[in-house]
């Protein structure tokens, strides 16, 4: 470490204590004063560590999670950053927060949640180390955030062209991510679903509908969830590669976990994975990818993916007096279809709540909710008792609704939360709240108010 680094790493820590004492949770503050002493300074940190990058449009958190939990079960050391400091400035402060007063971190990995846009910042001065990267699906995300899904993908590969050693562990099944395989100096490992996921598979890829190198209409072999699955173009030949980890077949779908059979690097295998959900499948095969890379073997993974808990994935379970509580979060119309299907299998019986705010970490747009399949929840969830609407935007959820013909004889507004919050207490009824981003963190903030909650994992 040099003068300016060292001086960096100083003013850096001084600045977040500065902001503790006064009482704010900023996290980008740090961060950048400390770019602004030292622009090199995350190559400077990183030195003697192996990085691990995780970026896409959805499952990054989960993914990270999953990864963490396989690097310690192998005995090795790792710190990551909050989910919500996923640029770089937050980036920057989690290394500075970890470093000691020389600018060392005793830590053998560093694990990075990436935002796709800030990958190219995060990782220009990581060139000469041992990087890894995962590159989980790319969506179209709220409408006015990336724009389009090839913006997306162009900025994830300027990030990776500059790791000429970079290895990539690119999903499969997407078609958008695995056409980031032409970085000819990569190495390439994929995992993903080798069959279809369930049945009555969403009809709706509009996130990739052609071919990303000749614009012609993908065939399908089968489709896992949106545009994921064994696509091929007939006319260049651009298709789905074969995956060191896939998934060969879902034994057994419960309440809040899967008992899967998975073939990883030729070697059959079955495990418990305890995470809710299809789409959380694709976040465990990931982080087994990892797993494999790193050398943990497949007792230990299979003990990690059964022993995930269940705030993982975006499902969090707070018991409220005698009912149960389920929060998901939703931020685009892909990771709600998936959520939707996990209802159609949980057949609620109890409320559902439905909350939507138009901030920007939202999306200011909120016409996306107009791309989220609820017809196909309807019937299955006509035994629900009550169907809550909360959020600014709470009137305009209601109306999507009322389209997808659900009982609007079960519909209420209800914006306060806490009103919110007692009337499901006094239902005692099992409730699924699916909710955006800030009205997610709105929400726990007055529900930790009636209960003691986490920090939240977004
Ligand atoms: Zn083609």
């Amino acid at each position: 470490m040099g003068i300016k680094s060292t001086a960096a790493v100083w003013t850096g820590k001084f600045t977040t204590k500065i902001l503790k004492l006064v009482g704010s949770g900023g996290t980008s503050l740090p961060g950048k004063v400390v770019l602004k002493i030292c622009p090199d300074i995350l190559g400077h940190l990183a030195q003697d560590m192996k990085i691990i990058c995780v970026t896409g449009t959805n499952g990054k958190t989960t993914t990270c999670h999953v990864i963490r939990d396989m690097i310690e079960a192998n005995g090795n050391t790792v710190f990551c950053n909050d989910a919500g400091a996923n640029l770089l400035n937050g980036v920057v402060s989690a290394f500075v927060n970890e470093a000691n007063l020389s600018g060392k971190i005793d830590k053998d990995y560093a694990l990075l949640e990436c935002d796709e846009a800030a990958l190219k910042s995060i990782v220009q001065h990581f060139d000469k180390l041992d990087v890894t990267a995962v590159v989980t699906n790319i969506f179209r995300d709220q409408l006015d955030r990336y724009g389009e899904v090839l913006t997306t993908v162009n900025k994830i590969r300027a990030g990776l062209e500059q790791l000429p050693n970079v290895k990539l562990v690119l999903n499969a099944d997407c078609s958008l991510t695995t056409s980031l395989n032409d970085l000819s100096h990569s190495e390439i490992y994929y995992y993903g679903v080798n069959g279809p996921l369930y049945e009555g598979t969403s009809s709706d890829i509009s996130d990739a509908v052609y071919c990303i190198h000749c614009k012609t209409k993908y065939q399908y072999e089968y489709r896992t969830f949106g545009h994921l699955g064994g696509f091929y173009c007939e006319k260049c030949g651009y298709k789905r590669q074969a995956a060191q980890v896939g998934l060969t077949s879902v034994i057994q779908w419960k309440d809040a976990s899967s008992v899967v059979e998975m073939d990883v690097f030729g070697n059959n295998m079955e495990a418990e994975v305890c995470l809710p959900g299809g789409y959380n499948l694709y976040n465990a095969l990931a982080a087994t990818t990892i797993a494999k890379l790193i050398g943990l073997s497949e007792d230990r993974i299979v003990s990690v993916l059964g022993g995930l808990t269940t705030h993982f994935g975006r499902m969090e379970q707070v018991k409220l007096g005698e009912g149960m509580l389920n929060l998901v979060l939703v931020k685009n119309p892909a990771g709600f279809n998936e959520v939707l299907q996990f209802l159609i299998q949980q057949k609620p019986s109890g409320n559902i709540v439905f909350g939507l705010n138009d901030n920007y970490a939202d999306g200011k747009d909120i016409s996306w909710i107009y791309d989220v399949e609820f017809e196909r929840l309807t019937e299955h969830a006509a035994g629900a008792k009550h169907f809550y609407f909360t959020g600014k935007r709470a009137y305009d959820m209601q109306l999507r609704l009322k389209y997808a013909d659900f009982d609007t004889e079960k519909f209420s507004v209800e914006k306060d939360y806490k009103t919110l919050i007692t009337q499901l207490h006094q239902s005692g009824e099992q409730t699924f709240l699916v909710l955006s981003y800030t009205c997610m963190l709105e929400f726990r903030d007055k529900l930790a108010e009636f209960v003691p909650l986490k920090k939240y994992e977004s």
